[in-house]
């Protein structure tokens, strides 16, 4: 069974009196251990799928299965409870708390749990990432790779299945963004699902499989040998061509 299987996901926004269809039927099947990136022009519904993904929020219809649970239609209260055990988070902007320490803000998720040890555990996933002896540094004492490095040690303080980073190499500059990646492979061979989103070809042909998308739909999804690796730097790939609407029927009798 697939870790992840999204059936006919849609999410739609009202905006001024029409529908934003930010998600626009996405099926997706996702294997426990994959490495898949997730790439497409700004909205085309990268975000809004990382959302659902990590159970942020709900489909506006459509099935969400996580680990053999259907999670698309569970309370606020359960969705939470799945978040916290099986995924953590890494975002473009680190989301950290500027006035307290790496360890501190490595901490929180544990305090959803009631859990044992906080301390030993977020030194223990500082130093997975290369930052134990920054520890007591607060995010304004650290460079931006740093400060990502700290995201990723409290997205896997909780050692969840699953990794979802939402461009987390686009405020880095190339030399720390491969840094950031190394540790992203490493989690990988580990054992961890890592979903990245990315807008940077570059960056994407890192994972195994790259899905592409546009306009809230998968358009390209494969997984990557050494050639298509080269294709989609190069930029020579099929992309099926978008589709226009269909013509407008002319009423019958004019
Ligand atoms: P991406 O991450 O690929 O740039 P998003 O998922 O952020 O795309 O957005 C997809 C579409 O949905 C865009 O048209 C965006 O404006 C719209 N959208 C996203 N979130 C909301 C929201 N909370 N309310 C209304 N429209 C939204
Ligand atoms: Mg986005």
């Amino acid at each position: 069974m697939p870790l992840i299987q999204l059936d006919k996901l849609m999410k739609h926004y009202p905006m001024g009196g029409t529908m934003v269809r930010a998600l626009d039927g996405v099926d997706l099947s996702i294997n426990g251990g994959e490495f898949v990136s997730i790439t497409g022009h700004s909205g085309s519904g990268k975000s809004t799928l990382m959302h659902l993904l990590g159970c942020l929020d709900r489909p506006t219809s459509g099935r969400y299965m996580l680990d053999g649970l259907t999670v698309s239609n569970l309370s606020d209260r359960a969705l939470a409870q799945v978040r916290n055990s099986k995924i953590g988070f890494v975002f473009q902007t680190f989301n950290l708390i500027q006035r307290t320490s790496a360890i501190d803000n490595v901490a929180v998720p544990l305090f959803y749990g009631r859990q044992s040890n906080v301390r030993e555990k977020s030194i223990k996933a500082l130093e997975r990432v290369g930052l134990g002896p920054r520890s007591t540094h607060k995010p304004s004492e650290l460079s931006g790779g740093e400060r990502q490095r700290v995201a990723i040690a409290r997205a896997i303080v909780n050692e969840p299945k699953i990794i979802l980073a939402d461009e987390p190499t686009g405020n880095l500059d190339t030399k720390t963004s491969e840094q950031i990646m190394g540790i992203f492979h490493e989690l990988h061979q580990a054992g961890v699902t890592i979903i990245l989103v990315t807008h940077e070809m570059e960056v994407a042909v890192q994972a195994e499989r790259v899905i592409r998308m546009r306009d809230g739909k998968i358009i390209d999804d494969r997984n990557l040998d050494e050639s298509s690796r080269n294709d989609l730097v190069s930029g020579n790939y099929a992309i099926p061509p978008k589709k226009s609407p269909p013509p407008i029927a002319k009423p019958v009798g004019s």
